[in-house]
């Protein structure tokens, strides 16, 4: 039998979050139920939400920075049983018989790979995310939360964490390398946390020095604001890998300057405009504008084991749902730059309306 689950989900671009109940399928014998404990807030779901892609299909549960427990297995399982700490981050399906499968980026899936929301499934349903109180999915993509870390914390793992952690090893960063994270917020500070782990030279970018003090706290050695035009002049040429994690427009040459000769911009931000680079501002120093999404499987347990040993997660701000409109106002907050560093939704507090 499918189960019911309530859910937070959004009926048509721009409208408020209501409580719905959400079918979950029954279970496939390698599948795995899920009770979610929390789920991030990630900027994706407000894109999303608000259809700043163009490719929203409503009515929508966004949610795919997912952690919980396992509450029931397909007779199939051998990975997970009742009660292990697991995540779901922003995959639910790849073919796995495609050259990016077998090579572990199920992200780059040709078939292509299913979403964890707004995405159709190899069933034909429309998947739904992780606002919602149980998720069902096969175990293949199901992460293991290492102990000691939090289930509040270890949700934004699953996207900001592995969004940050795989451009970071992929350009090598580490003992003597240099390092700017643009933009401290969810991903951001995520990056900032791994790259210091690395062993990186960190420095963070920022609007403002607003969170100058944080910044440090987290590991970086300096903070930048990048209205200071005398401090972004006296910063160029001097990293190795700059990770810009903006979800607004850049102007990407202004960070190409920065930059060493041979030195990576790797966008992992996702506005909707192109990049406007001359090419002498590319070729001049042999520099590699580049973009980076998410991680495969493996290499997203990698990353929660990697915090784990290094001792970081998430800083998050945990929020009730049991009013709707207290999401609303967080995806207000976080378009503001308000929050501090990641929303993660309480979903037991989802509270079926009268
Ligand atoms: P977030 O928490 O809102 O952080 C974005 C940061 O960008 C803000 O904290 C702010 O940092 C800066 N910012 C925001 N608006 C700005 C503006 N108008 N001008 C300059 N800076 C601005 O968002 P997030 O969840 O980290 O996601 C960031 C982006 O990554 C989104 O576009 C999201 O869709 C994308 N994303 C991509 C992937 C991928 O696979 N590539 C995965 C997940 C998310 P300061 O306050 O420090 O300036
Ligand atoms: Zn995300």
């Amino acid at each position: 039998m499918p189960t019911t689950t309530s859910a937070l989900s959004v009926p048509s671009a721009g409208a408020p979050f209501e409580v719905v109940q959400l079918e979950r399928r029954d279970l496939r014998d390698d599948d795995v139920r899920i009770d979610v404990a929390f789920a991030g807030i990630c900027h994706s779901d407000i894109h999303t939400v608000r259809d700043e892609w163009g490719a929203a299909h409503y009515p929508i549960v966004t949610g795919h920075e997912i952690a919980g427990t396992v509450a029931a297995v397909g007779d199939a399982v051998t990975r997970y049983k009742v009660g292990d700490r697991v995540g779901v981050g922003c995959l639910v399906d790849s073919c796995t018989e495609c050259e990016a499968c077998k090579n572990g980026q199920e992200q780059f899936c040709t078939k292509p790979s299913v979403g964890t929301y707004n995405s159709k499934g190899y069933d034909g349903q429309w998947t739904d995310g992780g606002y919602s109180q149980q998720i069902v999915v096969t175990e293949r993509m199901v992460l293991r939360i290492p102990d000691g870390i939090g289930l509040d914390e270890a949700a934004p793992l699953l996207c900001a964490g592995i969004t940050t952690y795989s451009p970071l090893k992929r350009w090598g960063a580490g003992p003597g390398k240099k390092v700017a994270v643009v933009g401290v917020g969810g991903l951001g500070h995520m990056g900032v946390k791994i790259a210091a782990a690395m062993d990186a030279d960190v420095t963070t970018l920022s609007r403002s020095m607003d969170k100058a003090d944080d910044a440090v706290a987290l590991g970086a050695s300096r903070h930048i604001a990048t209205s200071d035009a005398e401090a972004m002049k006296a910063a160029r040429g001097s990293f190795d890998i700059i990770v810009n994690t903006v979800s607004a427009d850049l102007d990407t040459e202004a960070y190409l300057r920065l930059l060493k000769p041979f030195g990576a911009l790797v966008n992992v931000g996702l506005p909707t405009n192109p990049y406007s680079v001359r090419p002498f501002n590319l070729i001049g120093g042999n520099k590699v504008l580049t973009g980076s999404q998410i991680g495969g499987i493996a290499e997203t347990q990698e990353m929660l084991d990697f915090c784990a040993e290094h001792g970081i997660a998430a800083t998050v701000e945990t929020l009730d749902a049991s009013d709707p409109a207290t999401i609303d106002a967080a995806y207000d907050k976080v378009v503001a730059g308000g929050v501090r560093y990641r929303y993660v939704i309480d979903t037991s507090t989802i509270t079926p309306s009268a």
